[in-house]
């Protein structure tokens, strides 16, 4: 038994957030002749296990441990002043660690920009700008001949003018700093966030009016509120408008899409509308650049910022309104290590701050209906089109028995054809890029598999090479097949580069762009090519959802959905929703503006119900029928669940791990066990991955077996011979 100090003779130590694996916080003894404590939150520099690192000071108290005298002292402390992480946020990211089961130490350096955690001073604007001196003629100190001098001062004039605008207009560096050396002008920083004039915005329609007016009498404190708008009804005009009233009261807004590619368009249409830099913040930008509207957040001078995920960790000095835009896009998850929904945690940051939150969506996930119909979350609907246009008439296809053209039916082709001739777009959606889904051989059925992965190889043509999606996997195209030498193979399955190249043959004429992983390799490359579709007349748009998501296309009247089958069979429990979700999301890019559109999904099962109801009904009803389901199976949002994933080179060390961890979990009547079970992938670029599934009525019982899976997770014998984690709220449970 180790004695339990006295107390007594416990030292004051400081209690420190470390970016490490560990569950835990770790205490230091102050750093010598230390007598103050920092602020919360304030960043420290410390040695941990030989490195240095950053942690975070949260608090001062009497030592816990048995031994303190063996602590190491915090090196320095780097926030003197105040603590860059503010109170709410540090609230999010202690409720954060505790939530998803995050280390307290990776947890607490989210809410700080990337430049920060390296230990760097927050961001100050440069000192790029000149003002002429107070006081004084200037001109008459600068002699007759130094007529550049006079010059520059002439510009100047009253105004703060960046030096990059002078050396445009022919005042060099030089001019300037002889200007500076003689006390006339200062530099001065350069204005935090550009203002322009506000570009009219359209009349809102009746609806969007009376829903505005709606969510502005509520911003005054927490509430969450769902808008459920049909495509194209015009959402952001009510962000827009929401968002104005908010910055009338001096207060701040976040704004989170899902997707980098979403945020130029969304951009630009803000700046327009409001009339000042609405700062990025998401992973395509530099780290300076984060680092920026970081610091613009935190001091309150940005009135907006638009960001992905990572954006809902910034500091606000004062934020008034968190809106998230295609809340059901599962994009919004971070799927790789720190796990969390960042609409989720969105949601709990406005409950921090008492203020707002709008989610918004043309087709809303269940959680968010269930929690309208609770009664915890407000609905409002938008069920018009602006210009008055209707949804686009759907039809189904039924490929059954047909001769397609690399994947296309006559129907479809007839109907692209029309478009083009009327001036208008096709869009054509598929969910596979390259060339074909796999390679077969024709006599003997063997198919081109990946060494690593429990997959097909993709073929592509340009350049020709077979690929794994999964694990990126290359290597060129075998001439003969592996079992037999046969030499007749042949690809199985269309994917977004044989339909280019159909398209090219049957409209050699027109512009056809093609929008996939593939083709398009940035943000920039994104924005060029919308860019092109915008400019263009009639046109050819193919790609995979990157296409589907929240991108207005005016001129585009046919959708074809190529195959809707591939997405309808799956054993995942949200898989419906999400193939509903993305059928009614590319269905509405067609006839946005004032052209009508029509719609043709092409499947080999007609009758399927989830096929019919797209068809037939509006995606609310259909959301209602998948949510009944899921009561009645007492699957999320009915319960919760959470999910023990572990990896492993070699398959029993998955299974072992699993199961050795599962026995010393407590498996109450309440929050049920399913597993050790392989995921539908089980082998992924060469590691096998097993998992358990733990189900209860309630998040607090699935707490409860997760914890304990942390606590004696890393206690197995195959701890160090797999890498496991756990997650909350699993997105997928394959
Ligand atoms: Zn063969
Ligand atoms: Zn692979």
């Amino acid at each position: 038994m180790i004695p339990e100090p006295k107390a007594n003779s416990s030292p004051l130590v400081w209690v420190i957030a470390v970016p490490s694996p560990l569950h835990r916080l770790f205490e230091y003894l102050p750093p010598d002749g230390e007598a103050f404590n920092p602020a919360c939150g304030a960043r420290v520099r410390i040695s941990f296990s030989g490195r240095d690192v950053i942690g975070v000071f949260l608090e001062s108290r009497l030592s816990r441990l048995p031994n303190p005298s063996t602590l190491k002292r915090v090196t320095s402390v780097i926030d003197v002043a105040a603590s860059l992480l503010l109170h709410e946020q540090s609230a999010l990211l202690q409720w954060l660690s505790d939530y998803y089961l995050i280390p307290p130490g990776e947890a607490y350096l989210l809410g700080l920009s990337n430049t920060e955690r390296k230990g760097n001073l927050q961001w100050e604007p440069p000192l790029d700008h000149v003002v002429l001196r107070e006081g004084g003629d200037p001109l008459a100190t600068i002699p007759k001949r130094a007529r550049r001098q006079r010059d520059a001062i002439a510009l100047i004039g009253n105004n703060s003018v960046s030096i990059a605008d002078l050396s445009e207009q022919g005042i060099s560096t030089s001019v300037i700093r002889s200007l500076l050396s003689l006390s006339l002008v200062e530099k001065v920083p350069s204005p935090p966030i550009s203002r322009h004039a506000k570009r009219a915005s359209p009349d809102l329609t009746e609806e969007q009016k009376r829903v505005s007016i709606e969510l502005i009498s509520k911003l005054n404190h927490f509430r969450a509120h769902l808008l459920e708008g049909i495509t194209g009804s015009g959402k952001t005009e009510v962000y827009l408008e929401c968002i104005k009233a908010v910055i009338a009261n001096n207060q701040q807004v976040l704004v989170i899409v899902p997707e980098i590619g979403l945020t130029p368009q969304t951009k630009a249409r803000f700046e327009d509308a409001l009339g000042c830099e609405v700062p990025l913040i998401h992973s395509g930008i530099t780290e300076s650049d984060r680092g920026r509207s970081w610091a613009l957040a935190r001091s309150g001078l940005a009135p907006v910022i638009l960001g992905t995920r990572s954006a809902v960790f910034c500091s606000f000095r004062s934020l008034g309104l968190i809106v998230v835009d295609e809340e059901h896009d599962p994009s919004l998850k971070q799927q790789d290590h720190p796990r969390y929904s960042a609409r989720d945690v969105a949601i709990k940051r406005a409950q921090l701050c008492n203020c707002p939150i709008i989610l918004g969506s043309a087709t809303p996930s269940l959680e968010s209906i269930a929690n309208c119909d609770a009664g915890k979350y407000q609905h409002h609907i938008l069920s018009e089109r602006p210009q008055g246009t209707s949804l686009p008439s759907i039809s189904l296809v039924d490929t059954r028995g047909l001769a397609l053209a690399s994947g296309l039916s006559d129907q479809a082709i007839t109907e692209i054809t029309r478009a083009l001739s009327r001036d208008e777009q096709a869009l054509l959606f598929i969910n596979r890029r390259g060339f074909a889904h796999s390679l077969q051989c024709e006599d003997c059925g063997w198919v081109a598999g990946c060494h690593q992965c429990d997959s097909s190889l993709s073929v592509h043509r340009n350049p020709p090479h077979l690929s794994c999606h999964h694990c990126q996997t290359k290597r060129s195209t075998p001439r003969q097949c592996e079992e037999c030498q046969s030499i007749r193979l042949s690809g199985r399955g269309v994917g977004t580069e044989q339909l280019e190249l159909l398209m090219h043959r049957l409209f050699s004429d027109m512009p056809v762009f093609r929008i996939d992983s593939d083709s398009i390799k940035n943000v920039d490359a994104l924005t060029s090519t919308l860019d092109s579709i915008s400019a263009a007349g009639s046109a050819v748009l193919l790609g995979t959802q990157m296409l589907s998501k929240g991108h207005n296309f005016p001129k585009v009247t046919c959708v074809v959905v190529v195959d809707a089958d591939n997405l309808l069979f799956s054993p995942d429990f949200r898989a419906e929703e999400r193939l509903l979700q993305l059928l009614v999301q590319v269905a509405g890019r067609a006839g946005r503006a004032t052209l009508p559109g029509k719609v043709l999904i092409q499947t080999r099962c007609p009758d399927h119900p989830l096929i019919q109801e797209v068809a037939n009904n509006a995606y609310s009803e259909q959301a209602r029928r998948l949510l009944a389901r899921r009561e009645e199976l007492s699957l999320p949002p009915k319960g919760a669940m959470g999910v023990i994933r572990c990896d492993a080179s070699a398959e029993t060390n998955a299974i072992d791990f699993l199961d050795s961890l599962k026995k010393q979990l407590p498996s109450t009547s309440h929050a049920r066990l399913l597993g050790p079970m392989p995921t539908l992938m089980t082998r992924r670029a060469g590691m096998y991955r097993y998992q358990i599934i733990i189900h209860g009525p309630t998040r607090r019982e699935v707490h409860v077996v997760m914890k304990k899976a942390i606590e004696m997770g890393s206690q197995q014998k195959l701890a160090r011979k797999v890498s496991w984690f756990v997650e909350i709220d699993p997105t997928e449970t394959l």
